[in-house]
């Protein structure tokens, strides 16, 4: 998630970033997360999520960690940005913001290098007067603390990292350290963590296979040097390669998976492509009494794939995204009795449409 915000907030240039803006419209980074200038409705669907996240308690750690980097006034929107450190400015001053004459303009369009100083030239529809002109100082002397640099690009600098540009391995260690005290994580001694999760045992097993990146799956048939008959593609999707990462969280069809659960589980979350972060994130996603839930459900997924996937190959099974919904939210709430799950939720039809988190 932080990924694709971080590169949106870069990388302008990036063709999903500007399929982006062409639908959803700019975006302006703020001390509460992406936000758009229009405040118009979003558009249901991926980038949203992203959005919101960023926006939520669970996207608080990367706003801690994101600061605009002020250069030659090239990217930020004066009046929108959250540059100044203080705020938005249209919103700290709301009666200049609506006199000035440049409501859009950026950085760079309000004042000019002097001798190579810069000096603001904020400039009005009409004079400012009465407690404007106080507000007028004000504004001044908030803008005065920040300065310009000619010979450097505007920019974010990510904190966590000491050389200031994001990595998501560095996103994660951050997001790590954040949860390793208060939430659920798999640990070394996975095999037997792994065990006690509310499900039956050949289904925890290939959760733990999956995790340990043991199944055999084409590619790592390949790396064990098994010979490989026909093309190697995702049965599923039958356009990538199969490969673990692929199979069970890239797979476009499988994502589409996940995110029906999600979504009927009541959470919001674009995840991982590696199964360890994957399964963690997922474990997380609710409250500490969720867990025991959470994982056999992640557990469940994963298991129905692999399933569906030896259908496919051995059986000539076919794919439908809501059959496999169907089949997980059924042994879900077999399990759940079975188990006795934190699910209060005893009517199948009610659960059926939307599993009764407690968070
Ligand atoms: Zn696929």
């Amino acid at each position: 998630m932080t990924k694709w915000i971080w590169r949106f907030l870069v990388d302008k240039n990036l063709l999903w970033a500007k399929v982006v803006r062409a639908s959803h419209g700019e975006f302006v980074w703020e001390n509460s997360g992406l936000s758009k200038v229009d405040g118009k409705r979003m558009q249901p669907g991926w980038w949203k999520n992203v959005v919101s996240i960023c926006r939520g308690d669970e996207g608080k750690w990367m706003r801690d960690n994101v600061e605009v980097v002020l250069g030659d006034g090239e990217l930020f929107s004066f009046w929108n940005d959250w540059w100044s450190g203080e705020g938005k400015l249209s919103e700290l001053f709301p009666r200049l913001f609506r006199i000035s004459d440049n409501r859009a303009g950026r950085i760079k369009s309000m004042g000019n290098w002097v001798e190579g100083s810069w000096t603001w030239n904020l400039g009005w529809s009409r004079e400012p007067r009465g407690r404007e002109l106080q507000q007028v100082q004000s504004l001044l002397s908030i803008i005065n603390r920040r300065d310009l640099r000619v010979d450097n690009r505007d920019g974010w600098c990510w904190k966590a990292a000491t050389n200031g540009v994001f990595s998501v391995k560095s996103a994660y260690e951050t997001l790590s350290r954040e949860r390793r005290q208060r939430n659920y994580q798999i640990k070394e001694d996975e095999l037997t963590q792994i065990s006690k999760i509310k499900a039956p045992a050949k289904v925890t097993l290939t959760a733990w296979k999956v995790i340990k990146g043991r199944l055999p799956t084409i590619d790592n048939l390949i790396r064990r040097q098994v010979a490989i008959q026909g093309p190697n593609l995702c049965v599923i999707c039958n356009e990538w390669e199969e490969s673990v990462e692929h199979l069970f969280f890239s797979c476009a069809k499988i994502e589409e998976v996940w995110k029906e659960v999600i979504l009927w589980m009541g959470k919001q979350a674009v995840f991982h492509l590696k199964a360890k972060p994957h399964f963690n994130a997922f474990a997380n996603l609710g409250k500490k009494e969720d867990v025991k839930f959470l994982t056999a459900v992640w557990c469940c997924v994963v298991w129905c794939i692999w399933k569906k996937r030896n259908e496919c190959i051995f059986k000539q099974g076919s794919w439908s995204k809501e059959r496999m919904v169907a089949e997980i939210k059924t042994r879900i709430w077999g399990w759940s009795s079975a188990f006795n799950l934190n699910q209060p939720n005893a009517d199948f039809r009610r659960w059926n449409a939307a599993a009764q988190l407690q968070g």
